[in-house]
């Protein structure tokens, strides 16, 4: 059976200090991601297992970890492609054109999306999504990994608003993580899944199909 692994990072540990602290990317990466790696490959041991002995009793629970760990896994396997040592400044070609199409403005999308990030109520994301059904960018707030989050959109950008993703460094003041982070973007990548999510054809409402 296929099993879920840990990507590289990409980068060394410390490739975005200031910005990101060595620490924090050693156990981000090392301890939290591999965590939800480990734990979605245990919820499918287990719904495996569920359905060896015929016993679905335990599904709701179940399904809750597989959902939690996978999103998880993919949310920060997005993260940490979407940043790169010497990132930052602004967007160019198709990529910026959309968000000034979607958001009026770069400035405005930047504000948009530290908003929905530093007002997560207890732990989640915020996601810049391609909404394939109207075909245009918008931003999500996602509670934990994988709440509220309309089906059918594609992240591109995620900006990690858990506790784990910043405490270390910046403790009470998360608002100066989530500006740091616009120093660190690797707009090549956001552009290269934007491109790709446009690409797809899921036959939605509103998209053609294949
Ligand atoms: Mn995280």
């Amino acid at each position: 059976m296929s099993k879920y692994a840990l990507p590289e990072l990409g980068y060394a540990h410390d490739a975005l200090e200031p910005h990101v602290k060595k620490e924090i990317l050693e156990l981000h990466h090392g301890k939290h991601h591999a965590a939800y790696v480990t734990n979605a490959n245990v919820a499918l041991d287990k719904l495996e297992e569920a359905r060896t002995k015929g016993d679905f009793a335990t599904i709701p629970a179940l399904e809750r970890a597989l959902a939690f760990n996978v999103a998880g896994h993919v949310l920060h396997s997005i993260f940490w492609k979407n940043m790169k040592k010497g990132g930052g400044g602004q967007p160019t070609g198709a990529l910026a054109e959309q968000i000034n199409k979607d958001f009026g403005s770069f400035d405005t999308f930047k504000k948009q999306m530290n908003a929905a990030a530093s007002t997560v109520f207890g732990s989640g994301w915020a996601a810049l999504v391609w909404e394939p059904v109207l075909g245009k960018l918008i931003t999500t707030q996602v509670y934990d990994h994988q709440s509220n989050f309309a089906v059918g959109g594609t992240p591109v950008m995620v900006m990690d608003a858990w506790e784990h993703a910043w405490y270390l460094q910046y403790q009470n003041r998360k608002a100066e993580f989530f500006d740091a982070l616009w120093n660190v973007w690797n707009w090549d990548d956001i552009g290269a899944r934007l491109d790709a999510a446009k690409k797809t054809q899921p036959g939605l409402p509103g998209a053609a199909v294949a």
